[in-house]
């Protein structure tokens, strides 16, 4: 039978559990001064990732908006505010939980990513996933959750049928993916906000029974 080593980073995690909390500050001073895309000029912060770094939990948001990239928080502006509303309503706290962005940098009038901009940030979403090692992945919207099917090497439906997988938790060894419509999606229709919360909610129930 094969060996299987833990690689490095897993076996210090083990060893010296504040050696996560220093590998995250060493990741993110690289973030804060990262020039990699031409985001890097329009930004007034490169925003990381911030809550409970020991939690099982990571949930990934889109990118920061305007008063995010001026705050230099996570979900602060209007989104954030939905995010709360809905957070409260399922019981938990942004300390149960922790938080982050696929892209770190302000899109310019919230276009969407581009192809590269996701290329080029990603390597610090796989880095904080490596060293949070979270058991439940939540991406918030339809960007994240497209990037995290791919790094799982999980299908990923066509545009029209993407709504399907929001709500739907996706089972792999060792780890739960659990979908969830971004908090703006009530922005553009509010008929969605009994559904989004049932949804939401069992983000208490998943982080309550992690084991
Ligand atoms: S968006 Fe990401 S890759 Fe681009 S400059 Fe900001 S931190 Fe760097």
């Amino acid at each position: 039978m094969k060996y299987l080593f833990l690689d490095q980073t897993n076996f210090s995690l083990i060893l010296f559990p504040n050696f996560k909390n220093m590998l995250l500050q060493d990741l993110n001073h690289k973030i804060i001064d990262c020039t990699h895309c031409q985001l890097s000029v329009t930004r007034k912060h490169a925003v990381i990732g911030q809550g409970n770094s020991a939690s099982n939990m990571m949930l990934i948001g889109q990118s920061p908006g305007k008063v995010e990239d001026e705050s230099n928080r996570l979900f602060v502006g209007p989104s954030g505010h939905i995010f709360d509303k809905l957070l409260a309503f399922t019981g938990i706290t942004r300390d149960d939980i922790y938080l982050t962005n696929l892209i770190k940098c302000i899109l310019p009038k919230s276009r969407r990513p581009s192809h590269n901009e996701i290329k080029e940030c990603t390597y610090y979403l796989d880095r904080e996933i490596e060293i949070v090692n979270p058991r439940f992945i939540v991406p918030l919207g339809f960007h994240s959750t497209r990037y995290i099917l791919g790094k799982y090497g999980l299908e990923k439906p066509d545009k029209h049928n993407f709504h399907k997988l929001f709500g739907k938790p996706i089972c792999l060894k060792g780890l739960i993916i659990y979908p969830l419509r971004h908090p703006t999606a009530l922005f553009f229709n509010s008929s969605k906000e009994d559904i989004m919360k049932i949804n939401y909610s069992y983000l208490n129930i998943l982080l309550k029974n992690r084991n």
